[in-house]
């Protein structure tokens, strides 16, 4: 997007929208004199200190000094960079942003998250139905409440080829958009396209408006590997996402501080004890993007890998990206052989 452009749009949404009526959306504002005030969203408080002008359009936090436009504080608030800011006022708006030549490419996004929901949906329905029975035993034993399933829209993908390919064209999507999602592979030996998913257990990942942008399969058999990931796509990039975030991250501010654990099953498992500022590095090493995804939710991070020799190895370079990105880092050390739920149980 062009510099003319973005100020374009900025003066636009400007127009359009009222940050009293943005902020009233989170904050419970009441008017005194000429200013709005209410319980700042960025510090925990007892009595207001957070301003709102809406003559000026902007806010001010007397307590921790957090202040800016409409723009800041939805950046600040969501934990967006100024360009996902822009895209979530232009729809507040009702402005279309998109160039004719990112138009296209908006609309793959959306395609493919139209598809990714749609799919959640249909593994998260197998899971709850007599296909999913073993599934279902095998969340129960590893500890897992039918309400974290529901929280983090487990599901499962039974033992067959040709599943969701068939669900999803039977649902009206196009072709090239089921390809692209990553659920179906090519085998280059028949030609033909299967289910990348079968018999596995079935972990959608999130961003932060619940939109899901890929998925992670636990294998429920003998087959490797034991964890697989919907592939590389315009929306899905395993080192810019972390998993729980969108559950994690209101909880994260909360706090000023997350958890960071590697697996899906520590991530849901701590979120059910109730320590729900944690996240999970998707399998792979933590990266910069990572690190600097959690600054824009919080200050600490508290590195709690497993036991385990590999556990143990990764957690080294995860605390020095962590201190690159500005992060203040401190690590649990887990006894040997435990995994950070199991922890948390005999706690
Ligand atoms: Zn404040």
């Amino acid at each position: 997007m062009t510099k003319y452009m973005d100020e374009q749009n900025i003066r636009e949404i400007e127009a359009r929208l009222d940050i009293v009526e943005i902020i009233s959306e989170s904050v419970q504002l009441h008017r005194r004199g000429n200013n709005y005030w209410g319980l700042c969203p960025f510090h925990p408080e007892k009595t207001p200190s957070f301003s709102v002008s809406r003559n000026k359009q902007m806010y001010y936090c007397f307590g921790c000094h957090a202040g800016g436009n409409i723009f800041s504080y939805v950046m600040k608030k969501e934990g967006l960079d100024f360009k996902e800011a822009l895209e979530l006022l232009a729809a507040k708006a009702g402005i279309e942003i998109a160039l004719p030549r990112d138009r296209k490419s908006t609309d793959k996004r959306k395609a493919l998250i139209a598809v990714n929901n749609a799919a959640t949906q249909f593994y998260a329905d197998i899971l709850s139905s007599e296909k999913g029975r073993a599934a279902r035993a095998y969340l129960e034993k590893r500890g897992l409440t039918p309400e974290s399933i529901s929280i983090f829209k487990l599901g499962y993908a039974p033992d067959e080829w040709n599943l969701v390919e068939e669900y999803l064209l039977k649902k009206g999507f196009a072709p090239e958009i089921i390809k692209a999602s990553g659920l179906i592979k090519r085998s280059d030996k028949q030609n033909r396209f299967y289910d990348l998913f079968r018999n596995r257990i079935v972990f959608p990942i999130f961003i932060y408006n619940q939109d899901v942008v890929g998925f992670g399969g636990r294998s429920l058999g003998e087959v490797l590997p034991k964890y697989l990931n919907t592939a590389e796509t315009e929306l899905f990039s395993k080192r810019r996402n972390l998993y729980g975030l969108a559950q994690g991250r209101e909880s994260i501010r909360e706090n000023n501080s997350a958890f960071l654990v590697e697996g899906y099953m520590d991530c849901i498992k701590l979120h059910q004890a109730g320590i729900k500022n944690t996240v999970a590095s998707l399998g792979t090493a933590l990266t910069e993007e990572q690190a600097s995804l959690l600054r824009r939710y919080t200050e600490r991070v508290v590195v709690l890998y497993d036991g385990d020799e590999a556990g143990q190895r990764e957690t080294m370079p995860a605390i020095k990206v962590l201190g690159a990105a500005g992060l203040q880092v401190e690590i649990v050390s887990l006894p040997p052989g435990k995994d950070p739920d199991e922890y948390i149980e005999s706690y």
